[in-house]
């Protein structure tokens, strides 16, 4: 995500009535948060929020938290949100290494990572948020049977994924494509900025859903 710093990005999502503040108080607890016992979906790496929003108002039974760590990129779909006025849907500005102390075990149904930071370096490979490092992360708040849907055009860390499913003890590769948009999986496919930017410059998407095994 292209960094602008947005001035006062800060205190716009601290005063926004769709932002939760006090998160991991929220732990256990997500269904007072929405007043209802819907599922629960969220993304990690949101950025100005195009797929969450969409996905929110065609399913309001769902109730979707969108996570982001720059509030310069978050600020934009606070923006959106103010004039949507979304009930099933609200945002946290946290870094996803630390998931697990804000959902509890088996509290969320569906987790999205769409265009994830590559880390391109090795010794960065950790901070991908399909390393094992964060497949067991979600392990901690998927429910048993809740899929984890991630899409990219980056041929090696859609690779790399691969491989760390495969590496993962109890995780399973569902389905994958390496052209999402010329695949049986495009039905229903909601777009992201990024996706939008990427099949315009004609690159092939990839896509995969996988779901803990046995
Ligand atoms: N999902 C959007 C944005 C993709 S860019 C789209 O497809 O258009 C990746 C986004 O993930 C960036 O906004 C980045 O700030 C965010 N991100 C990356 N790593 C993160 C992490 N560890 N925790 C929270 N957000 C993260």
């Amino acid at each position: 995500m292209r960094l602008r710093n947005v001035p006062g990005s800060r205190d716009i999502i601290a005063e926004s009535r769709f932002t939760i503040k006090n998160e991991t108080e929220q732990k256990g607890k997500w269904n007072t948060v929405f007043g209802n016992d819907h599922p629960i979906h969220i993304e990690i790496g949101m950025g100005k929020g195009q797929f969450i929003m969409t996905l929110a108002a065609q399913n309001p039974d769902i109730n979707y938290v969108g996570i982001e760590k720059y509030s310069s990129v978050l600020v934009r779909a606070l923006e959106k949100q103010e004039i949507e006025n979304l009930p099933n849907l609200f945002f946290i500005r946290m870094e996803a290494e630390n998931i697990a102390e804000v959902f509890d075990e088996g509290e969320v149904d569906r987790i999205y990572l769409n265009f994830s930071d590559p880390w391109p370096k090795d010794r960065h490979a950790k901070r991908r948020l399909t390393s094992v490092a964060f497949l067991e992360r979600y392990e901690k708040i998927l429910k048993k049977e809740g899929h984890v849907i991630f899409k990219t055009d980056n041929r090696d860390l859609f690779d790399f994924s691969l491989e760390q499913v495969e590496e993962a003890p109890h995780w399973v590769l569902l389905n994958h494509t390496f052209d999402l948009h010329h695949s049986e999986y495009v039905e229903g496919n909601v777009m992201t900025e990024y996706e939008t930017r990427f099949v315009e410059k004609g690159n092939a998407i990839c896509r995969m859903e996988i779901m803990q095994g046995s």
